[in-house]
C-alpha cells in the first residue's frame, strides 16, 4: 500500500506524513490537513466487528499513522485508554469485557458513552491520544513543545490531563476566571505537574482566544517560543474519534440486526460529526450522520438551505456547541468541492468578507448523501433530559440531550436505521441543567468529581493583557 499523504486543503503545502501532520496542526498556509484518500476497509468490517477497542483502535490508526512502527502506535493506544475507567458492557454483549467506551440502549435509541476519561467528556478520547503522541514525536525528534490555549471549561481541561507530566510539552491554558464552572475550573487547577500552567485571566473567554491569537501571530515570538496548539482542527484528534464510529457502529449492528446504524452528533466546530464522515467514506455503512446544534445552529441552517452564514454566539446550558463558525467544516467543504483548492478558496475568501456562503445542492435536493441536520432549543434539551430519566432512568448532560432530542426528530421523520446517540459529556459536570431538567442535582454525580473537591490547587491570575501573558510564558519556557 502507498503511504499515506496530507495536503492542506488550501492546495499550499507540499503533502506530508502523518508525523508532520500532527505537529503542524493548523496547515502553514492557513487550511486544514486531509489525508489524500481514505483507504476502503469493506473487506473487514466483519473482522473489526470482533476486535476489543484498543484493537480496533490501532488497525484503524495504522492506515494514518503508517510513518509510526507498528509496536510503539500499540503503545501509544494502549497508555491512551488506560486511564479510561474500564466499564463492565451491556448484559447482552458480555463477551467484550470492561470498555472505555460502552454502548447501551436507551429507549429505542443507542446511547454511546465517551465520557468515561479524566476530565468525564468525550475529548479525552483524542486527547489522551494527542498528549502521548506529541511526547512520543518529540523524543524522537528533539526539541519541545509550548501549547498555548483558551478554554471556556471542556477543551483546557481535557487538554491539561492530555499533556500533564509529558517530556518536552508545556502547557498554559487561559480560562476567564470566575466564569468556567466549578467543576471545570477544578478539574484544571488541581493539577500540579510542573508542566502546567492555569492562568485564570481577568477577562471573558473572547478576551483569552484574542491573547492566544495575538500570541500565534506573532510569529517571531512563535517560532523562539516552540508554541503550539492542540485545537480540534490537529488530524490526530479526528483520527482518535474515527474509531468509536466503527465501534459504536459494531456493538449497535449486533443489538438490533441492523445492516446499517445511523448517528446523532452533537455539534459545535464540526470536529465529531466530521470523524463519523471519514468512517463512512472508509466504508463503514452509515445511512445518516445528523448533525445536532443547539440554539447556535449555523450548521442546521446550511444543512437545511445550503446558505452558510455567521450569526451571532448566544450562551446556551449545552456550552460546548456554542460556536458560530465551526473550524472543522472547512474539511467537509474541501471534499464537497472534490478536493479542489481553488474553488475551497474561494469560498472560503467569500465566506470571510461578506460572511455567508452558498453551497448548490444536489439533485436530490440535500447537500450530502449522509450528513443531516436537526436543532433542539433549551426547552427541548431540558425536556430531553427529563424524559431519559423520567422513561429509562437515564441520566443524560445537556450537550448529549441536544443530540437524543434530534434523534426523536429523526425517528418521527421516518428513519428506520438504528441511531446511535453520541454522549459527549458525563452530566456530573452539569449539575444546574440536571436539577433544573428533573428538580434533583443529586442524579448528576460522579465520584471523580467528588474526589476533586477540597483538593489543593494552583493558579496564576493574570490581566487580559497580551504582553503581560506573552512575558509569562516567555519566563517558563
Ligand atoms: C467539544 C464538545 C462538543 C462539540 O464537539 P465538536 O467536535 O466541536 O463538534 C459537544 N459536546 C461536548 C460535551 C463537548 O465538550
Amino acid at each position: 500500500m502507498a503511504a499515506m499523504q496530507y495536503a492542506s486543503t488550501r492546495g499550499g503545502v507540499a503533502p506530508v506524513r502523518f508525523k508532520d501532520a500532527v505537529m503542524m496542526g493548523l496547515a502553514s498556509d492557513g487550511g486544514l490537513l486531509l489525508p489524500e484518500s481514505f483507504p476502503d476497509v469493506r473487506d473487514r468490517l466483519a473482522a473489526w466487528a470482533e476486535l476489543p477497542y484498543r484493537d480496533l483502535a490501532f488497525e484503524v490508526m495504522r492506515l494514518f499513522a503508517d510513518d509510526i512502527p507498528e509496536a510503539d502506535l500499540r503503545a501509544l493506544v494502549e497508555k491512551s485508554y488506560a486511564t479510561f475507567e474500564a466499564v463492565p458492557p451491556a448484559p447482552d454483549q458480555a463477551w467484550t469485557g470492561p470498555e472505555p467506551v460502552p454502548v447501551r440502549p436507551c429507549g429505542g435509541l443507542h446511547v454511546m458513552e465517551l465520557y468515561h476519561g479524566p476530565t468525564l467528556a468525550f475529548k479525552d478520547v483524542a486527547l489522551q491520544f494527542l498528549g502521548n503522541l506529541f511526547e512520543y514525536v518529540l523524543a524522537e525528534r528533539g526539541g519541545e513543545l509550548n501549547v498555548v490555549a483558551a478554554t471556556s471549561g471542556d477543551t483546557g481541561s481535557a487538554a491539561i490531563h492530555g499533556l500533564r507530566g509529558k517530556k518536552g510539552v508545556r502547557v498554559f491554558v487561559m480560562h476567564p476566571a470566575g466564569r468556567v464552572s466549578p467543576v471545570q475550573e477544578l478539574q484544571m487547577t488541581s493539577v500540579l505537574d510542573e508542566n502546567v500552567f492555569n492562568i485564570a485571566l481577568a477577562g471573558t473567554f473572547d478576551d483569552a482566544q484574542g491573547i492566544v491569537k495575538a500570541l500565534f501571530s506573532d510569529l517571531p515570538f512563535k517560532t523562539a517560543h516552540s508554541l503550539g496548539a492542540v485545537n480540534s482542527i490537529n488530524w490526530a484528534r479526528i483520527l482518535a474519534q474515527v474509531v468509536y464510529y466503527f465501534y459504536g457502529a459494531f456493538r449497535t449492528m449486533e443489538r438490533s440486526g441492523a445492516r446499517e446504524v445511523s448517528f446523532s452528533v452533537p455539534t459545535g466546530n464540526f470536529g465529531d460529526v466530521f470523524a463519523g464522515y471519514v468512517a463512512a467514506q472508509m466504508g463503514l455503512p452509515v445511512h445518516r450522520l445528523f448533525v445536532a446544534t443547539n440554539e447556535n445552529d449555523i450548521l442546521c441552517r446550511f444543512f437545511g438551505t445550503g446558505a452558510y452564514v455567521r450569526g451571532k454566539v448566544v450562551p446556551t446550558i449545552s456550552p460546548s456547541m456554542d460556536i458560530q463558525v465551526a473550524s472543522n467544516f472547512e474539511r467537509w467543504l474541501c471534499l464537497r468541492a472534490g478536493r479542489d483548492a481553488a474553488t475551497l478558496r474561494g469560498w472560503m475568501e467569500t465566506f470571510a468578507s461578506t460572511g455567508t456562503l452558498q453551497i448548490a445542492p444536489l439533485p436530490d435536493g440535500s447537500l450530502d448523501p449522509v450528513l443531516r441536520a436537526g436543532r433542539a432549543g433549551t426547552e427541548r434539551t431540558l425536556d430531553a433530559i427529563r424524559r431519559c430519566h423520567a422513561e429509562h432512568g437515564r441520566v443524560i448532560d445537556p450537550h448529549t440531550a441536544v443530540g437524543v432530542a434530534v434523534a426523536e426528530d429523526a425517528v418521527r421523520a421516518g428513519e428506520t436505521a438504528p441511531i446511535v446517540c453520541l454522549a459527549t459529556a458525563h452530566p456530573a459536570k452539569f449539575p444546574d441543567a440536571i436539577a433544573q431538567a428533573t428538580g434533583d442535582a443529586s442524579l448528576a454525580f460522579s465520584p471523580r468529581v467528588e474526589a476533586l473537591k477540597g483538593l489543593p490547587t494552583r493558579k496564576f491570575p493574570l490581566p487580559a493583557d497580551v504582553r503581560t501573558v506573552a512575558d509569562f510564558v516567555a519566563a517558563r519556557v
